[in-house]
């Protein structure tokens, strides 16, 4: 496997720099092959970047950092729109063991200052709008000794990136630190917050730098000569995954340095005018893009994706009627669902060698010990629901996830390992699912959201994925509602086209009726939503990544169940 990939992903080598090992590696075999296409906002401005160029870079950037007296193992936190110098100063980072901690856009000054406290950081690096958050609460932050500015004129305090560099000589080398080993610290990222507060999840130099080789070669298909676009912002994990993974594979990573909010309209556009072959998109946006207004549009010249050949999804469940229908408007393109966390590169998803199950997530990949297990540490048998979970083990090879969380508090690190009455150990993803007889794992939930009815446990997906089939739904987020017989019971929050949204109180109630027939029809009806609301699309609370927090939805329901007893 990996054959396109510069060192194997399914063993820890004594040695790895991503600078050297990845980027050099495809830079020496030919100086012309094109490491980033980016495209502005209007995509009227474009520039291709070859792995020489990032390689320069990075020794360039590297001795920047070391005149700056940015040391190895001192944490860097970077915020930027996707701009060329985020991926210049990432593999700079790692070039020289500077723990590159990126961030989102969408932070405030105070999520600023809490990562900045919490991660220990030295130095922020930022557009200037984010150095402009970050200078309010500078003197908040007393381990912060550096920030720099990419972009506009620097303020006093701040140094500006692009004239530091310009003292920097071009042929400048930087010798990767002898002491930078395959294990020493390599980036933090926060979770998406779907849960609770993001957690402070830390990877090392090949944790996701070398071992995404397994996301770009099984899942994503990765080669020289593809062109991929992942479509999650800077801040997330998912845009490393993406990194990581074109670039392990020699493949082309595709930017288009978008500011505004989603549009489906925007993104076909996208597919349509550029030759990307490889697309990575959240479930969703493929349920926007499914709708009827984007499924014309797809069917005109300028709609249709001028190269594209594979699609994959992750982050979320995807539901099978999604996949199907991508698959209608695009002549046969399906869409391949992967299951992974922050925490890990890809463990599980359709494969290019397998055919795609729509709904499932896949089998997990070669080389990953992921398993679906009881409560005592057992695996399950087929189709018997469990906790998904990385068997771990004194001989373990695998080396795709993280060291543990950074605890706010202490800085301590927790690996979250796990010994199970079985006396096994396992990294407990807090996710349930179950296995096919022919290995596909399926999705039910996290543990916290799967729904105890009357005995039953009934998956919150599974009821999503069945309200998907109607016609009139878009999208809809399925969670326990307190109930003083049933212990709780099926309750959706249905966001509705606006060609069925109901225009009176009958109407509503008969929709209500329609779509629990619809649900008893289409799948178990004990699983069937006794308790129904149609809200806004705005309603549904997410995260910045778009993830449904039904945590907060499960949270109303219950204020609401005590104020109705309390009355
Ligand atoms: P937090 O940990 O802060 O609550 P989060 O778990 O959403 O947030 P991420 O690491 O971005 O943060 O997401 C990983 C989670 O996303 C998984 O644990 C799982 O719940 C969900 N997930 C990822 N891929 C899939 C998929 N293909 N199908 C279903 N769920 C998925
Ligand atoms: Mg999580």
């Amino acid at each position: 496997m990996a054959s396109t990939a510069p060192v194997s992903p399914l063993r820890l080598p004594s040695s790895f720099n991503f600078a050297t090992d990845v980027v050099e590696h495809w830079a020496n075999k030919d100086p012309s092959h094109v490491a980033l296409y980016w495209t502005d906002q209007s995509l009227s401005s474009t520039k291709k970047l070859t792995y020489s160029h990032f390689a320069r870079q990075s020794q360039r950037i590297a001795a920047l950092f070391a005149s700056l007296g940015i040391k190895q193992g001192e944490t860097a936190i970077l915020i930027s729109p996707r701009i060329l110098q985020w991926w210049e100063i990432g593999t700079a980072c790692l070039h020289a063991g500077v723990v590159m901690c990126p961030c989102t856009m969408l932070l405030v000054d105070k999520d600023i200052e809490y990562r900045l406290q919490v991660s220990h950081a030295t130095t922020f690096i930022g557009d200037s709008t984010s150095v402009a958050k970050c200078l309010k609460i500078r003197s908040k932050c007393p381990n912060l000794r550096t920030v720099i500015q990419l972009d506009g004129n620097a303020p006093d305090g701040v140094i500006d990136f692009r004239t530091a560099l310009s003292k920097i000589p071009s042929d400048a080398a930087f010798p990767v630190p002898s002491c930078l080993g395959p294990n020493s610290p390599g980036m933090i990222f926060f979770t998406s917050g779907t849960t609770g507060p993001p957690k402070m999840v830390l990877h090392t130099q090949t944790s996701y730098p070398l071992a995404h080789a397994l996301t770009g070669t099984h899942w994503l298909d990765l080669s020289p000569g593809k062109i991929y676009w992942n479509l999650s912002e800077q801040g997330w994990g998912k845009a490393a995954w993406a990194w990581f993974s074109t670039w392990n594979c020699g493949g082309t990573l595709f930017v288009h340095d978008d500011r505004l909010s989603f549009n489906p309209r925007r993104t076909l556009e996208v597919l349509n005018k550029f030759p990307i072959t490889t697309l990575c998109a959240p479930p969703t946006v493929y349920r926007q893009l499914v709708l009827d207004e984007n499924r014309q549009f797809f069917t005109t010249p300028q709609g249709k994706p001028q190269a594209l050949v594979h699609c994959c999804g992750a982050g979320e469940p995807l539901n099978e009627s999604v996949v199907c229908t991508w698959k209608e408007m695009t002549d046969g393109i399906e869409i391949f669902d992967a299951y992974g966390q922050t925490e890990t590169v890809v463990v599980c998803a359709n494969q290019k060698v397998n055919k795609v199950k729509p709904g499932s997530m896949g089998k997990p990949i070669p080389g990953v010990p992921l398993v679906i297990i009881d409560t005592e540490g057992n695996v399950t048998k087929d189709a018997e629901e469990g906790d998904i979970a990385i068997s771990i083990s004194d001989d373990l090879e695998f080396f795709g996830f993280f060291q543990g969380y950074i605890d706010k508090a202490t800085g301590k690190l927790d690996n979250k390992i796990s010994t199970l009455p079985n006396g096994k150990r396992f990294f407990l993803t807090g996710d349930r699912a179950t296995r096919d007889e022919d290995g596909y794992f399926w999705f039910v939930g996290r543990a916290d959201d799967v729904i105890n009815s009357a005995g039953y446990r009934i998956g919150p997906f599974e009821v999503e994925s069945t309200l998907k089939l109607h016609p009139s739904v878009v999208e809809s987020a399925v969670v326990g509602s307190p109930d003083s017989t049933r212990d709780e019971v099926v309750k959706a929050f249905v966001v509705l086209t606006s060609a069925a949204t109901p225009s009176s109180a009958t109407a509503s109630e008969k929709l209500v009726a329609e779509l629990q027939n619809f649900c008893k029809k289409n799948a178990a009806p004990y699983k069937y939503p006794r308790k129904i609301e149609f809200v806004d699309a705005a309603f549904l609370p997410k995260t910045i990544s778009g993830k449904i927090k039904r945590a907060e939805l499960k949270a109303l329901e219950s204020r609401r169940f005590d104020e109705g007893r309390a009355k």
